[in-house]
This record gives structure tokens, C-alpha cells and sequence, in this order.
């Protein structure tokens, strides 16, 4: 099996991007490899600090390792926004392929610093894992929001990429270049979309050479995402669209059936739903593969 750093360099050839859909359970995560599968690209499973406090860190990766196993399309592991240095070590620890190391709340300075010592703690325990650093501001949790927040000011420069990228030695970037987490109400009902810096990320690309991460990817406009593949994005976060897709086919499951108190009879909808929303996401990436 190759690594996530062949697959990036293929998807940079092949002008595609890698879907990352974060995970929190068994459903989320049912749905994604499934849709990676049926199209047979790949797929990186995502999760934050929280998600991995939910379901166990060695618990997770253990499950993708096992699905890995048996499947022939490649399957990644990503530590999703990690803030210390003792959660990266832990999710190396645990097999992961890569971490988000994100000090991107902190002054550019210290976040240069801290995310170079970093780099180097996780290495020695795994050297080919890849870690990903952040700068600028891309708001904050993958919720509903109520209303936009401000992020022009957050917004990743092409200098600060090329110095930061230089400084750390990270091996992929995630710059703010109009893309926010989580999703406005009007776009969960789908009146709003959000819309992306394209001229900002194709700077950002020729000033730096390591692949680049789009975050919150969620409710965001499908030609932008295209044209931001095209500019020079590799990796797209999808985490929103897939919670409130697991939230309406639980609705769906529990609507249909209420009576019923079987999980497995009420979590295959949730599952589905997931699923044509992982589907759909991973078609657009891929060249409407
Ligand atoms: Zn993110």
C-alpha cells in the first residue's frame, strides 16, 4: 500500500482532490469507506481532538487498520485540528498517517516555533507520517452557525505561506483563503453558498511547494471547489454536510419506525444519507468520477 504523500502527488497529477470526511462513529465512518469504495478513490477519515476522545485514538485507528485490510482502495487516518503537542504524539503513537498539527490561534511566530518542534517530536516516533500546519483564521467549530463571522482580516498571505512552509518544514498547508468551518443556517438550507479566494490559493500554490488542504469545505459553492482544485488544492474537509446528513437520517430512521428500538434497523438510514452526501462530494473531487 502506498502513502498518503503517492496518493497526493497522483492527485496532483491527475488534477483531483482528496476528500477528508471527519468521523465520529461507527455510522459516519460505515458511510465514508463505503462511498470511497463504490468509487474506488481515496479517502482520508478525519478526527479531531474531540471525535478521537469519543471513539478511543487506538480505538479508531484499529477499526480503519481492519477495514484497510480487506479493501483495495487506499483508506488514511487523520489526527484532525490537534492543539498540543501530547495529543500528536498520541495519535502517532496509535498508526495515524497524518496529524493537523493547529497552532493557527496563536501569533505567526510561536505558531512557526511550536509547529517546527513539533514536527520533529512526531517524526522520530513515525517518519513517514505527514504533518499539516495552519495559518490564518478559519473560524472555529464545524456547528451551524447564526451568522457569518468576520475572517478578511484571517486571510492567508502568500509571503506568510512561503515563510511559514520554509520556517517549520511542514508537509501540507491549510491556508484561510475564504473558507470557513461549519455552515450558516441558509446554507444548511441551501439559499447560501460559501465562496472561495481562487486567485489567493493559486498565489499561495506557486509560492509554497507542498500540497495544500482546504478546511470546511462544507456548504461551499461546487464550481469554487473545482476552480480551487484546479489553483492547487489537494485535500478537501468535508464535516458539516456529513453531521446534519447523520442527524436527518436518524430523524429519518426513527420517523419512519417509531416503534422500532433495534439499532441496526434504524441506523442504516443514517447511514445512507451519509453516504450520498460523502458520494456526491467524492464525485466532485474527483473529476464527477
Ligand atoms: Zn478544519
Amino acid at each position: 500500500m502506498h502513502g498518503l504523500r503517492d496518493a497526493l502527488e497522483q492527485s496532483q497529477k491527475d488534477g483531483v482532490a482528496i476528500g477528508h470526511f471527519n468521523v465520529a462513529d461507527w455510522v459516519l465512518l460505515k458511510a465514508v469507506l463505503a462511498s470511497g469504495q463504490e468509487l474506488k478513490v481515496p479517502v482520508v477519515v478525519g478526527a479531531s481532538e474531540g471525535k478521537r476522545e469519543f471513539i478511543g485514538v487506538r480505538q479508531i485507528a484499529a477499526l480503519v487498520r481492519s477495514v484497510r485490510e480487506e479493501c483495495d482502495y487506499p483508506i488514511f487516518l487523520n489526527a484532525d485540528h490537534t492543539h498540543s503537542l501530547p495529543k500528536a504524539v498520541e495519535a502517532a503513537k496509535a498508526g495515524f498517517d497524518a496529524i493537523v498539527f493547529d497552532l493557527s490561534a496563536l501569533p505567526f511566530e510561536q505558531n512557526v516555533r511550536q509547529t517546527k518542534e513539533a514536527i520533529e517530536a512526531i517524526k522520530t516516533i513515525n517518519s513517514a507520517i505527514l504533518v499539516e500546519g495552519e495559518i490564518g483564521d478559519i473560524g472555529t467549530g464545524s456547528e451551524i452557525h447564526e451568522k457569518a463571522p468576520d475572517l478578511s482580516r484571517g486571510l492567508t498571505s502568500p509571503a506568510e505561506a512561503k515563510q511559514f512552509v520554509e520556517s517549520t518544514g511542514v508537509d501540507i498547508l491549510a491556508p484561510a483563503v475564504g473558507n470557513m468551518h461549519g455552515m450558516l443556517k441558509s446554507m444548511v438550507q441551501g439559499q447560501t453558498r460559501k465562496r472561495l479566494d481562487i486567485e489567493r490559493i493559486a498565489q499561495i500554490k506557486s509560492a509554497v511547494q507542498v500540497p495544500l488542504t482546504l478546511h470546511g469545505g462544507s456548504g461551499t459553492d461546487d464550481e469554487d471547489l473545482r476552480k480551487a482544485i484546479a489553483a492547487g488544492i489537494n485535500i478537501i474537509h468535508i464535516n458539516t454536510e456529513l453531521r446534519v446528513a447523520w442527524r436527518r437520517g436518524l430523524e429519518e430512521g426513527l420517523g419512519k419506525q417509531p416503534r422500532e428500538v433495534v439499532p441496526y434497523k434504524i441506523l442504516p438510514f443514517a447511514v445512507e444519507s451519509v453516504k450520498k452526501v460523502a458520494r456526491s462530494r467524492l464525485k466532485l473531487f474527483n473529476a464527477d468520477r
